[in-house]
């Protein structure tokens, strides 16, 4: 059996690992990087160009350069999400056939799949390279938040990029894997990721080689692009002030400050301050102008950002409450995302567990580390972990007035199966249909639908009389299976949730 490699697949960055030894192995690309920008690009003659090419003449190409395609992956394109990230992402997202985000470049239109397959295809050759031999088969991790929408439209990734995907694991659970292995340790521990686009916190239990996650809580939609963001606004507004001009009507200028931002919210990681300097940022009728601030201090940072790090409170105390645990209770925290270098990002985490992070992991390298201790297990390679992961989300069907009837309360482990019996609300009612959500609100619009079907030829009778057993199957991947039974006849429908539309 080939090796089992494992990749961490970024919003920002992506990681690919393989195992040697029980140990994991960061595989280098071609431009001899431990990770590569997760920027796929196309150039005029529309030949894709992947990573740090793509990200470096992202400037002069915004349009046909893709970054952030994991904030898009199994999303509708109405949704309340893709309609914040169109503002300010420079390429063209359009809906595709069945209402799911796509991208639209050079007439074309794309799936998330479809683009992040580019970067799945060349990590892949990166293993391939580095371990002589095809490599089929991958472990690929997912935010613990993900929900089967975003999950079954990674796996598609993973099959457009030719890889068989053993299986999606939560990066959370992932990063404990390379923790635990590593320390072999038994203790409650917290994986605080802080990434490009996304926050998760995941409490584990770790004991004897069995992981078993007890809470996971999180947003899927905070992470360091939105404090670039903040930092990109600053610089904004300071030279409308100064010149009258408004350099967000400037794509190119835009490209330029976007990356100037992420460059200083970087440096003010190790610095007290810096400088921004962008010369012939754009030109008026008096001639080029140019951008420059002299000291950017980190405590401006930190107060354009302060509602940014407080928003991180919220998932952490959810996280430990269902946990049934208190701050204290947890022995170590291990920081995952290059947000976690970020030192008002640590004095968070400080401030609410009281201790300060664990020190010797690298986190931007300990998921993709995780992944591929994973693939080990699962070829044999490696002695077994007991992985117990949890849905992160409730699973339920829709009734009557447009409730939310939960089958799989969220931080149930998986594999699971549930199911809950309904009744007919009406006489005679021949068929019914079962609408699928996931999400926390009793109504059950506020959730996302994952899916539709129809049970028919049902029993005519009275209302109430007729009864359908619905179960729900979550496999270890978290993707869910449902299949609706009447009880009196037998008759049963299964239907697999839909993947997002190619
Ligand atoms: P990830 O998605 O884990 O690759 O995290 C990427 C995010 O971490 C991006 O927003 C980066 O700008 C940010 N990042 C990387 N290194 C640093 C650093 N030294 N200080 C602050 N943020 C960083």
């Amino acid at each position: 059996m080939g090796k089992v490699i494992g990749i961490d697949l970024g919003t920002t960055n992506s990681c690919v690992a393989v195992a040697e030894n029980d140990q994991p192995v960061i595989i280098h690309n071609s431009e001899g990087e431990r990770t590569t920008p997760s920027v796929v690009a196309f150039q005029k003659d529309g030949d894709p160009l992947v990573g740090r090419l793509a990200k470096r003449q992202a400037i002069t190409n915004p349009a046909n350069t893709v970054f952030a395609t994991k904030r898009l992956i199994g999303r509708r394109f109405n949704s309340k999400e893709i309609e914040l990230f169109k503002e300010k992402a420079p390429y063209n997202i359009v809906p595709g056939e069945k209402g799911n985000a796509c991208i639209q470049i050079q007439g074309k239109v794309m799936t998330p799949s479809q683009i992040s397959a580019y970067i799945l295809k060349k990590l892949k050759q990166a293993a391939e390279d580095y371990l002589d031999e095809p490599v089929d088969e991958a472990v690929i991790t997912v935010p613990a938040y993900f929900d089967d929408a975003q999950r079954q439209a990674t796996i598609l990734a993973g099959q457009e990029a030719g890889l068989k995907v053993k299986r999606i694991i939560n990066e959370p659970t992932a990063a404990a894997l390379a923790y635990g292995t590593k320390k072999d340790v038994n203790a409650n521990i917290a994986v605080f990721d802080l990434g490009g686009g996304t926050f998760d916190i995941t409490i584990l239990k770790i004991s004897s080689g069995v992981y078993e996650v007890l809470a996971t809580s999180g947003d899927t939609f905070l992470g360091g692009e939105d404090f670039d963001e903040r930092l990109i606004n600053y610089l904004v507004n300071n030279f409308r002030n100064e010149t009258g001009l408004d350099l967000r009507q400037d794509p190119m200028a835009l490209q330029r400050l976007k990356e100037a931002a992420e460059h200083a919210k970087q440096e003010l990681s190790s610095l007290d301050h810096c400088d921004i300097n962008l010369p012939f940022i754009t030109a008026d009728e008096s001639g080029p102008k140019h951008l420059k601030i002299d000291r950017l201090e980190r405590e401006t940072f930190v107060e354009l950002c302060s509602d940014l790090f407080d928003a991180l409170d919220e998932p952490v105390f959810k996280a430990l409450d269902d946990a049934k645990l208190k701050p204290e209770d947890v022995h170590d925290i291990v920081l995952v995302g290059g947000m976690t270098r970020v030192p008002a990002v640590q004095a968070k985490v400080e401030q609410i567990f009281k201790k300060k992070p664990t020190k010797g992991v690298n986190p931007d390298e300990v998921v993709a580390a995780g992944a591929c201790l994973q693939g080990a297990i699962l070829s044999g390679e490696m002695k077994e972990s007991i992985l117990l992961d949890v849905t992160p989300l409730s699973m339920g069907i829709e009734t009557t007035g447009g409730k939310f009837s939960v089958v799989i309360p969220r931080n149930t482990t998986v594999p699971t199966q549930e199911s809950k019996i309904f009744e007919t609300v009406e006489n005679n009612q021949d068929f019914v249909r079962l609408s699928v959500f996931q999400g926390e609100s009793p109504i059950a619009s506020e959730n996302r639908q994952l899916g539709e079907f129809f049970l028919e030829g049902l029993p005519r009778k009275a209302a109430g009389e007729v009864r359908v057993e619905v179960m729900f199957s979550l496999d270890a991947d978290g993707v869910l299976k449902v299949t609706a039974k009447e009880i009196s006849t037998g008759k049963q429908t299964q239907v697999r949730i839909e993947p997002p539309s190619n």
